[in-house]
């Protein structure tokens, strides 16, 4: 047993001149460069490689890649959650002293991080109303160094006004951040309408179904790109390689997915206007939609996977719509299944009910992702669902 054989320190690897197809999964935390020169050259950029997957890793390198050319980017990093590239892209361009002006409908957790711990590195956030270009502007301060917003608002889907943002902030000299989680670069892409940043949860419609969860974010200026990665790498936001070899697979598929559940979504909100008991259905391209125009101009008639739709009997009968065993009520979106989710109870509970009722957020209250079953399937579901909730409605 001397044939000087160490597999423990290296590792077989028996790739042999043959390419495979599919990306492999290189789950090495660490890589081994030859010589103290060429790992100099690999950490001066000299050379391309990799060193700690902390820093990069070949599977991160594919899906940011592949965002980009999405996105008409360059350099964008891949993050371990969708979080992590929003709080690095705010981190990367804000410091103590200075301010951050946000939509006021952004993602919860995007609230939570602008309003609960910027301000304890003395940070401070103003929330403004992004359908609004002018109470965006209005929030802006000499010490402005950002402007955060979502295109399509959660849950009540309202489109934000991002020409008037995007003036304002170059009017002001203050780069604009655009999460287009909701959107998705088949609908719309910032950077060709002004955007200084653009950052995805892609653990949603990105990577479609529900099985990875990583973030992107990529900058125009290549300052701010590097200082968002460097915050990554920092502060240890960096992807898992199993999580963006799911995302890469995922991603061949995300032209088809996004186009199948977007139709479906269009469908599903002009058949939930017509059911007995539904209220009102906000979907961007329907006549009905307050914010119409703004959405035919920004995304022709693109109108995404998302719906929201309100039905009466408020909690009774949201407990029923939800039980009637349709679509799996979760938390989340951009499945390739229809989800689900009722924000008074989940994303929206911290809110008064006060608060809730201003932003027309009652008990009856549903959000939908829709996804790529048949459509068909979808509306009887739906239908069974709402009758459930109405009819039951003396019985609750
Ligand atoms: C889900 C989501 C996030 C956060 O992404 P995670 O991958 O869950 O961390 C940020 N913004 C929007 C709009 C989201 O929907």
């Amino acid at each position: 047993m001397t044939s000087g054989f160490n597999p423990i320190r290296r590792r077989p690897w028996p790739a042999g001149d043959s390419r495979p197809v599919a990306t492999p999964l290189s789950a090495s935390v660490v890589y081994a460069a030859e010589t103290p020169d060429a790992l100099d050259a690999l950490y001066s950029g000299r050379d391309a490689g990799w060193t700690y997957s902390r820093e990069g890793h070949p599977n991160a390198a594919v899906v940011a890649g592949m965002i980009d050319s999405l996105e008409g980017a360059e350099g964008g990093v891949v993050t371990g959650s969708g979080m992590a590239a929003v709080a690095a892209s705010v981190l990367a361009t804000v410091s103590t002293g200075e301010h951050v002006v946000a939509g006021d409908q952004l993602y919860g957790r995007s609230l939570r991080l602008l309003s609960e711990w910027l301000p304890r590195f003395g940070i401070e956030a103003t929330l403004a109303d992004p359908t609004d270009a002018g109470s965006i502007a209005a929030a802006i301060r000499p010490e402005t160094r950002l402007i955060l917003v979502e295109v399509i608002s959660n849950p009540t889907i309202r489109v934000a006004d991002m020409e008037g943002i995007f003036a304002a902030g170059k009017k002001a000299g203050v780069p604009v951040a655009v999460d287009n989680t909701f959107t998705t670069p088949a609908a719309y892409r910032p950077f060709e309408h002004g955007a200084d940043i653009v950052v995805h949860s892609v653990t949603k419609l990105l990577a479609g179904h529900s099985d990875a969860m990583l973030g992107y974010a990529a900058a125009r200026d290549p300052e701010v790109r590097a200082r968002i990665a460097d915050a990554a790498v920092t502060m240890g936001l960096t992807p898992s390689p199993f999580d963006c070899w799911m995302a890469e697979r995922g991603l061949y598929s995300f032209d088809l997915r996004f186009a199948k559940a977007e139709s479906n979504a269009a469908a599903l909100a002009d058949h939930l206007s017509g059911l007995p008991g539904v209220i009102r259905v906000l979907y961007p391209t329907r006549p009905d939609h307050p914010d119409r125009g703004r959405a035919a101009a920004l995304l022709g008639s693109r109108g995404g996977n998302m719906l929201s739709f309100e039905i009466a009997g408020g909690r009774a009968a949201a407990n029923r719509l939800a039980g009637a065993g349709g679509p799996a009520f979760a938390p989340t979106l951009g499945d390739v299944g229809t989800t689900l989710s009722h924000p008074a109870s989940s994303s929206h509970r911290g809110l008064t009910d006060g608060e809730r009722a201003a932003m027309g957020v009652s008990e009856g209250f549903f959000r939908v992702s829709v996804g790529i079953e048949d459509i068909g399937v979808l509306k009887s579901e739906f239908t069974t669902a709402v009758a459930a909730a109405v009819g039951g409605a003396d019985t609750g």
